[in-house]
């Protein structure tokens, strides 16, 4: 992978997955290894996807469906405190409370749940299940969503850690604007492909530290933060909202898929095509993408640095560095988006 500064994919490693450790040669191919097509696999945004790709793994191969694995690899994520960007633990919003957003989505039959701005709530991925689930609906927001995670047995609890609580009085006494890109906001989006083709992905954040109570950015909207076409591929965003649910960025990375492009590259002509679109230097977007493609190919790309992305398959996890694209990529790369290139 042309971008992967990584030892994962370059030499003999030992790797920890599925709660062990495994030996394992990497053959000459596994440079390719992104186009190779795994299954099953786990791709997730960020270091720390990769402990919940671990779990997805972990509950997968125990038996449980690919829906059960992304969800239990999130709830990982959204149970660890010392994540400030995730669940329980979250950095709060501007009145000092924590207002999480989360969605998921199954392949067969393209069904999905979402829930925004839910408060006391620790796994509003599962919520998000439960909606999919339990009820007519695909997203519930708020106070009703809070309502309806009770009478569906979670338990309330006060999400804001001391910690989290400190840093947004300091905030607050200080006065800071928030200033995207720095270390205030992250999500966990993970994707996977079952061993028979079946794709499933979710998505969930604390949302940017000190927003405006009642904001909600692109992770619990589908096609924003998450988006998942079992004929195609799935695909899963992070970084500032704003600059990713006007237009619908997951969903335009599967339709570039569905084009004939690599994940890699429907990534990072989403960016490319949002950058245009935007205006601004794509450094300023701050946005980033993952892709998993129906045969297990996978890639991800990002603004600026790029970001750093987790990979997992049976006998190998490992995190990667995305595609990174900066002002001079602005336009198509070599011609690849054949629409595009039909209309100069
Ligand atoms: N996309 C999330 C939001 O805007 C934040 C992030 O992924 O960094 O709420």
């Amino acid at each position: 992978m042309k971008h992967c500064t990584r030892r994962g994919f370059l030499s003999k490693g030992v790797m920890t997955v599925a709660g062990g450790v495994m030996s394992q040669t990497i053959t000459q191919s596994e440079p390719h290894a992104h186009l190779a097509g795994k299954r099953p696999v786990f791709v997730s945004t960020w270091n720390f996807g990769q402990t919940a790709n671990e779990a997805s793994l972990r509950k997968f191969e125990a038996g449980g469906s690919i829906l059960d694995a992304v969800e239990e690899g999130i709830r990982l994520t959204e149970s660890d405190q010392s994540n400030a960007s995730v669940g329980d633990g979250g950095k709060p919003n501007a009145a000092g409370k924590v207002q999480l957003d989360a969605c998921i989505m199954h392949g067969p039959g393209a069904k999905a749940g979402s829930v925004g701005g839910i408060e006391d709530i620790a796994h509003p991925i599962s919520v998000a299940r439960a909606v999919m689930e339990k009820t007519p609906h695909v997203m519930l927001v708020g106070e009703g969503a809070k309502k309806f995670a009770l009478e569906q047995g979670f338990t309330a609890k006060n999400l804001l850690t001391s910690k989290q609580r400190k840093e947004w009085r300091n905030w607050r006494r200080e006065k800071r604007k928030m200033e995207a890109g720095k270390d205030n906001h992250d999500t966990i989006a993970l994707v996977g492909l079952a061993k028979d083709g079946t794709l499933a992905g979710g998505c969930s954040t604390s949302g940017l530290a000190y927003k405006m109570p009642g904001r909600v950015g692109d992770s619990p909207i589908l096609g924003s933060g998450l988006y998942v076409d079992n004929e195609i591929g799935a695909a899963g965003a992070t970084g500032v909202g704003e600059n990713i649910m006007r237009f619908c960025g997951s969903f335009m990375v599967v339709e570039y898929m569905r084009q004939g492009l690599t994940p890699e590259e429907a990534c990072a002509e989403t960016i490319r095509r949002i950058a245009r679109l935007d205006g601004r230097p794509i450094e300023d977007l701050h946005i980033n993408f993952i892709a998993l493609d129906k045969k297990g190919r996978f890639g991800a790309a990002g603004t600026g640095q790029g970001f750093p992305y987790a990979v997992t398959y049976p006998g190998y996890s490992d995190v990667l560095q995305s595609k990174a694209l900066s002002r001079k990529h602005i336009g198509s790369e070599g011609g690849n988006d054949p629409i595009e290139d039909q209309l100069k």
